[in-house]
């Protein structure tokens, strides 16, 4: 599953260029070269109808040397056990990027959420937590939102823990809804960070006082935030993809009222203007994904899925900077080619760490049983990401490497220098 080809062995990739650092040690290599494991399940589900039918799951545990393991759950048709193997490589070394005390874990199980009654989707849920009592906890692993996954299902899923466990047990999972052990701010958390890392990026570059023209693909929980917040700022939100398709307007979108009109038709269109009682639409361009991609942008956000951008369309691409979101979505070929263009990659394990820091925070209350502002939420985000952010990029110009090499040292360097603190 790991070693020939796929999403891991290409994750993996990226650890390559660490071979010749004399600071990441032979050993921590080594151990850092697979998954500590990945657990498959089978979880039944009594359908509405009465018929019973069976789904796959799984939880990877990377590596937890430097604490719990940490990450999100994904319900998605096409997870296997090799993509969450990856994405939990992935979460490992963004905890330690941003110096959270977790280790790296995933979860998934392969369904299309969408063919489900709400009743299916939770006793999935509950059905997924009782499969994997043995290897979650609030100091073993502690799963949270991901692709298709919202606060109302980390709710089941706590609640099932709890009543397994005959004890409130908040810590298991974060993402919970505030009321049941989660936090203010975690929703809008990884769109919110992911804007601060651009931010900062952009001020460094001298370019803060413009209005930068973004395009947005995805517009999940992440990608919305992170829109929403852009065109609060004075970024100009000219394109936004779902997975059926994008609209564009040269004069900016308003994310919002789009957002709304989303979950109302389940199709993206043009902002709706009111003015007393006559209201009207914005005209917009329907465009493919892969048109958005190739737009002539000043930041392009990859906030949907892995390997948006690979050899097959990277050379379309024009922006000249991409902020990832989504984890995993540029693959190594597509990365090497986008360098040798100076195409600028600010990457996940930096850009969308907002999410897990205020995961990490919502576990802190729930361990000293008393809660935060959301003021204090966004304190705290911005205070860790801001420095971290800061270390990362400037490692990158004084080594005169990537981004996501400076990021990937960061985050390495400190799980191998856990490891060699064991001395074994
Ligand atoms: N699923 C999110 C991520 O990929 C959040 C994980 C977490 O909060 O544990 O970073």
């Amino acid at each position: 599953m790991t070693k020939n080809g796929g999403l891991l062995a290409d994750a993996l990739v990226h650890l390559k260029p660490l071979m010749d650092d004399e600071r990441i040690s032979d050993d921590a290599r080594r151990r850092l070269s697979q998954p500590n494991r990945v657990v498959e399940v089978e979880i039944p589900l009594r359908m509405d109808d009465g018929s019973l039918k069976v789904f796959t799951g799984w939880r990877s545990l990377y590596d937890n040397t430097r604490g719990p393991g940490k990450g999100g759950i994904r319900f998605h048709p096409n997870v296997t056990g090799d993509e969450v193997a990856a994405l939990s490589f992935w979460m490992a070394v963004k905890c330690a990027v941003v110096d959270l005390p977790f280790g790296g874990a995933k979860g998934g199980i392969c369904v299309d959420p969408k063919q489900l009654s709400r009743l299916e989707l939770e006793r999935l849920s509950r059905g997924y937590i009782r499969a994997l009592l043995d290897v979650i906890g609030p100091d073993r692993d502690i799963p949270a939102p991901d692709v298709n996954t919202n606060e109302t299902i980390m709710g089941w899923m706590a609640d099932e823990y709890r009543q397994a466990a005959g004890r409130h047990q908040r810590g298991v999972i974060t993402g919970k809804p505030p009321g049941h052990g989660g936090s203010l701010g975690r929703t809008a958390a990884t769109g919110r960070g992911a804007l601060q890392v651009l931010n900062i990026w952009e001020r460094r570059r001298g370019r803060a006082d413009q209005r930068p023209r973004i395009a947005v693909q995805g517009f999940g929980n992440a990608g919305f935030h992170f829109a929403r917040l852009a065109h609060d700022a004075g970024y100009r939100v000219v394109a936004i993809a779902d997975s059926r398709g994008a609209i564009y307007r040269e004069e900016g979108l308003d994310p919002l009222p789009i957002w709304e009109r989303k979950h109302e038709s389940s199709e993206l269109s043009g902002q709706v203007y009111c003015e007393e009682t006559v209201c009207s639409e914005v005209e917009v361009d329907k465009l493919t994904n892969e048109e958005l991609l190739a737009l002539d942008v000043d930041v392009l956000v990859l906030a949907a899925l892995e390997n948006a951008i690979t050899e097959k369309n990277v050379d379309a691409i024009r922006a000249p900077t991409i902020l990832e979101i989504a984890n995993g979505p540029i693959n190594n070929a597509a990365d090497r080619k986008l360098a040798e263009r100076d195409v600028t990659v600010i990457p996940d394990v930096l850009a969308n760490s907002g999410g897990v820091i205020v995961s990490h925070l919502e576990w802190v209350q729930n361990r000293m049983g008393d809660y935060w502002s959301e003021d204090e939420i966004e304190r705290r985000l911005a205070e860790r990401l801001g420095e971290q952010a800061d270390l990362v990029f400037e490692r990158a110009i004084a080594e005169d490497e990537s981004l996501r090499s400076a990021a990937y040292r960061q985050g390495i360097e400190r799980i191998a220098m856990a490891m060699d603190g064991l001395g074994t």
